[in-house]
């Protein structure tokens, strides 16, 4: 008898309860589903930082690296094929004059006419018309580094004191005297404090 009573009063209790039960029951079960999806979520941005932690550095490496490393030029000419390699420590041979010297630029092939950009962002500091080298832009990047076009042709779109961006065009390709055995190309020197310098490693497409 004592035992029906009990079991009677637990039925009581859930049957004037059930609404209240199933509520908490079901508050119970979504904090579960949070919580174990809020935990499963911070596991997987806990991986997350670890791949970036092992794959960034890797990745920095990469990247061609020069004197400046936050200084990457554009190509000054688009097909930017190497006609003639920097030589500072080596000879070659001159086919217009057909001695062996060295050769402090880079020339680069190019079409009669080809447009010629700024290989990175600068002021105009000289523009010239050379006998031998037709017309020569000077632009200076900041930080002693000048970057010289030479063999250009009348058409040119700066002047002294213009500032110009990466990739902007400021003339074209034309003939010249100095290296007129070599056809059409862009002669293009870099000078850091004054000096000449292998611009190579400034160009990612070129590699070294
Ligand atoms: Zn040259």
């Amino acid at each position: 008898m004592k035992e029906n009573m009990f079991l009677k009063k637990i039925k009581y209790f859930f049957k004037s309860n059930a609404y209240a039960l199933s509520v908490t029951a079901c508050v119970i079960l979504a904090i579960t589903m949070i919580s174990l999806t809020v935990a499963n979520y911070m596991d997987t941005q806990d991986r997350i930082y670890e791949v970036i932690d092992v794959f960034v550095p890797a990745e920095e490496e990469a990247l061609p690296t020069a004197a400046d490393d936050t200084i990457i030029f554009e190509l000054p000419v688009s097909d930017g094929k190497v006609l003639k390699e920097y030589a500072e420590d080596h000879l070659l041979e001159d086919k217009t004059t057909g001695y062996w010297q060295t050769h402090q630029a880079i020339d680069f092939s190019a079409q009669a006419g080809a447009k010629v950009v700024a290989v990175f962002d600068g002021t105009v500091e000289n523009v010239e018309e050379s006998m031998m080298d037709g017309m020569v832009i000077t632009i200076s990047h900041g930080g002693e580094l000048k970057s010289v076009y030479k063999c250009l042709g009348n058409d040119v779109y700066v002047k002294k004191g213009d500032k110009v961006v990466k990739g902007q065009e400021i003339g074209v390709v034309a003939s010249n005297l100095s290296e007129k055995a070599d056809g059409y190309h862009l002669h293009f020197e870099l000078y850091s404090e004054n000096k000449l310098v292998d611009p190579t490693p400034y160009f990612a497409e070129l590699g070294k």
